[in-house]
């Protein structure tokens, strides 16, 4: 299963993207985890990367091409993959499809997670992530057990640089300025299928296994 989530941010593409991983054995590949760890490492991509991230706009195609190429050559793909937060826009979803195509595979299902403003807004803004494992609690939905400390792996945990109010709206236009192209794009190709992601995060993962199944 090619398995792609499209969604503004704040949708749940990351805490879909992390069970359902586990749940069909697959890898999740998220460009916005690859980028972050560019940044923490500083790499020259982190490097370039940084400040506009923290601006909230969009990496340079070509730069987020490479990268995700270098990440198709793993062996682990072979399996399938879900990919949470590429394409973000119509020349990354042909980006991707060239790329996919050299590797002899293709997208099987794209999911739209489609999410309201406010409920974006109010996740985003409380949400707080596991510096060691990634997973992602809310201040208010889905507090930790501890205050600052992963159920998990007990990692602590920190609010994303971009979560803050006036970034995740910039964020927000940024995504709405390209989603409805990639939309059309996928309904073209006849690999999309849309669900209500204003939903109980529950709700909606079984929604989307229903569809993979
Ligand atoms: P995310 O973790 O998906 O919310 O992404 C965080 C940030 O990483 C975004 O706001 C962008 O600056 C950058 N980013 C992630 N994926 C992409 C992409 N496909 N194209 C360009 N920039 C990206």
């Amino acid at each position: 299963m090619h398995l792609v989530l499209l969604g503004p941010p704040g949708a749940g593409k990351g805490t879909q993207a992390k069970r359902l991983a586990e749940r069909l054995g697959l890898p999740h590949i998220s460009t916005g985890d690859i980028l972050r760890r560019n940044v923490s490492e500083g790499t020259e991509l982190g490097k370039q990367a940084k400040g506009i991230m923290e601006k909230g706009l969009l990496v340079p195609d070509q730069l987020v091409a490479q990268m995700l190429d270098q990440r198709f050559n793993d062996p682990d793909i072979r399996k399938g993959f879900i990919l949470d937060g590429y394409p973000r826009n119509l020349a990354q979803a042909k980006t991707l499809d060239e790329i996919l195509k050299r590797k002899g595979i293709a997208v099987d299902l794209v999911v739209y997670l489609d999410t309201s403003d406010p409920v974006v807004v109010k996740r985003l803004t409380g949400r707080l992530v596991c510096s060691k494992c990634g997973a992602n609690f809310h201040t208010v939905n889905m507090p930790p057990k501890a205050k600052g400390v992963c159920d998990n792996c007990q990692g602590a945990l920190y609010q994303r640089s971009d979560d803050n109010e006036e970034t995740v709206l910039k964020r927000l236009q940024v995504y709405k300025n390209e989603v409805a192209s990639l939309i059309e794009y996928y309904k073209q190709n006849k690999k999309l299928s849309s669900l209500n992601a204003d939903l109980d995060a529950q709700v909606v993962l079984g929604q989307i296994i229903e569809l993979t199944a």
